[in-house]
C-alpha cells in the first residue's frame, strides 16, 4: 500500500478575522480592568455561566452558525481567531465550549430542524450546557464496544447503561448519549445511534469523580430506564458511529488542544524579565517556535472545515502534535523555573499555583477527546500506512 500524502494549506486570515480579534482583545481587557476576569492561578477551561452569557452577548457563541439558529453566518477561521484569543487569555469558557464546538454543530448537520430551532438559539445565547456521553467504564478507545442501549418504545427510547468521565455533566442541562439501539451482524460500528438526554429526567443519577487536581470536572452518569421522547434522536437510527466521528474532528483541531499550557508559558515569560540565562532562553524560545506552527497546522484545519471538508485526519495530526506540545510545556517550564530558582524568593506566586495545577492536569491532555496512540492509527489508516 502506498502512503497518501496529507495536503496543509497555510489560510492567509481575513480583515473581518483580524477585526474581531481586535475586538475580543477589547472585550478581554474591559474583563480584566473591571475585576470581572482575574489572572488565573489553574489552566483549563474555567466554567462561569455569568461569562459565558457575556460572551453570548457579544454574538461569539454559534459564530459560524445560521441567523436563524441564533448564530452570525460568520467564518470558521473567525472563530479560530476569537476562540485563540479567548483561551490564551484564559477566560473561562466552559459552560458554553461542548455546546459551541460539538452539540449544536452535530444538531446543525445531523438534526431536525425543529431540534434546531429548539436548542440552538438557546445555545447561542449562552442558556445551555451540553456534556459528552460517549466513554464508559469499560469503553473508552474501543468506543465501538460500549454496553448503553436504548430500546424503542411507544413514542421514544428507553436508555440503560453507565457514562463515565462526563465533563461538566453535574452542570450541564443536556447530554447526547452514544448508546446501541440495534445490533447489526457482522459491523460493531452499525446499529449505534445519538440520543438527547434532559439530565434532570427521572433514572439519571450523576455522581462526582474528583480529579488528581482536586477538582470535579468530571462525573458518572448512570442511565436507569431513562425514556427520551422520539424527537430525541439525532439523524438516523444506527448511524452514530459516523456522526460521532464527525464530531470528533471538531472536537480534536481547535487552539484548546495546544493552548491549555500557554498561560503557564505567558506567565514564566513575564516573571523571567530580560536577565534569564542563555540555556532558559534557548529552550523558550525552541517552545514558541514549536507553538507557531502548531498554530499554523490548527489553523489549516480551521481553514478545511470552513470549505466544508472533513479533516479528520489532519485533526487527529494537530491533537497528537498539541497535546504533546502541551505536556513538553510543562517540563521545560518546570525545568527553567528550578534553573532561574524562580518560586523560592516568594516573588512569583502565581507562577507556582499555575505550575502545580499544570503538572497535575497535564496527564489528561494526551488520553481527552482519544488517546494520541488512538489517534496515530488513525493517521496511519487516513494516509495508507494501515
Ligand atoms: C480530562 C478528561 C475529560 C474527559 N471528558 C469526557 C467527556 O466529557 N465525555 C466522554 O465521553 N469521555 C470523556 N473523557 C474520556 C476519554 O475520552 C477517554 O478517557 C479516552 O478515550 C480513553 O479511554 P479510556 O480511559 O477507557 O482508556 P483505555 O481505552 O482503556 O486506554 C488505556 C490505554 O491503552 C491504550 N490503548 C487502548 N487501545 C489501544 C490500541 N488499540 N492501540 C494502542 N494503544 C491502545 C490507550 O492509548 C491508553 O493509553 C475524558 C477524559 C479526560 C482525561
Amino acid at each position: 500500500m502506498t502512503a497518501t500524502s496529507l495536503h496543509l494549506e497555510l489560510p492567509t486570515l481575513t480583515p473581518e478575522a483580524e477585526t474581531l480579534r481586535q475586538e475580543v482583545r477589547a472585550f478581554i481587557a474591559e474583563e480584566r480592568s473591571s475585576g470581572r476576569l482575574p489572572p488565573p492561578h489553574r489552566i483549563g477551561l474555567g466554567f462561569d455561566r455569568e461569562m459565558t452569557k457575556r460572551i453570548a452577548a457579544k454574538g461569539w457563541i454559534g459564530l459560524t452558525w445560521p441567523r436563524q439558529y441564533g448564530g452570525q453566518e460568520r467564518s470558521a477561521l473567525e472563530r479560530y481567531v476569537m476562540n485563540e484569543e479567548l483561551l490564551a487569555a484564559a477566560v473561562p469558557v466552559g459552560a458554553h465550549w461542548v455546546a459551541d464546538r460539538q452539540s449544536g454543530p452535530v444538531l446543525l448537520k445531523f438534526g431536525t430542524d425543529e431540534q434546531r430551532r429548539f436548542y440552538l438559539p438557546k445555545i447561542a445565547a449562552g442558556d445551555l450546557t451540553f456534556s459528552i456521553g460517549m466513554s464508559e467504564p469499560e469503553s473508552g478507545s474501543d468506543l465501538a464496544s460500549l454496553k448503553a442501549r436504548a430500546e424503542k418504545v411507544d413514542g421514544g427510547w428507553r436508555i440503560n447503561g453507565r457514562k463515565i468521565w462526563t465533563t461538566n455533566a453535574h452542570r450541564a442541562q443536556y447530554m447526547i448519549v452514544l448508546v446501541r439501539t440495534s445490533t447489526v451482524e457482522g459491523s460493531r460500528h452499525a446499529g449505534l445511534s445519538q440520543l438527547i438526554v434532559d439530565l434532570a429526567a427521572p433514572g439519571v443519577t450523576i455522581s462526582p469523580i474528583i480529579s488528581m487536581a482536586g477538582e470535579h470536572d468530571f462525573n458518572e452518569v448512570l442511565l436507569e430506564d431513562v425514556v427520551v421522547p422520539d424527537d430525541a434522536l439525532i439523524g438516523k437510527e444506527g448511524n452514530g458511529w459516523n456522526q460521532v466521528s464527525a464530531e470528533l474532528a471538531y472536537e480534536r483541531s481547535g487552539p484548546e488542544r495546544w493552548l491549555s499550557s500557554f498561560r503557564l508559558i505567558s506567565e514564566l515569560v513575564d516573571v523571567l524579565g530580560p536577565d534569564a540565562r542563555a540555556a532558559s532562553l534557548e529552550e523558550l524560545g525552541r517552545l514558541i517556535s514549536h507553538l507557531l506552527s502548531l498554530r499554523q497546522l490548527s489553523m489549516s484545519v480551521a481553514s478545511m472545515i470552513q470549505q466544508g471538508q472533513s479533516p479528520n485526519v489532519e485533526a487527529s495530526i494537530v491533537k497528537d502534535l498539541g497535546t504533546k506540545f502541551e505536556q513538553e510545556a510543562v517540563r521545560v517550564v518546570r525545568n527553567i523555573v528550578s534553573a532561574e530558582d524562580l518560586i523560592s524568593n516568594g516573588r512569583a506566586e502565581r507562577l507556582k499555583a499555575l505550575l502545580i495545577h499544570a503538572q497535575q492536569y497535564a496527564p489528561a491532555f494526551t488520553i481527552r477527546g482519544g488517546t494520541n496512540e488512538i489517534l496515530r492509527g488513525i493517521i496511519a489508516r487516513g494516509i495508507g500506512l494501515r
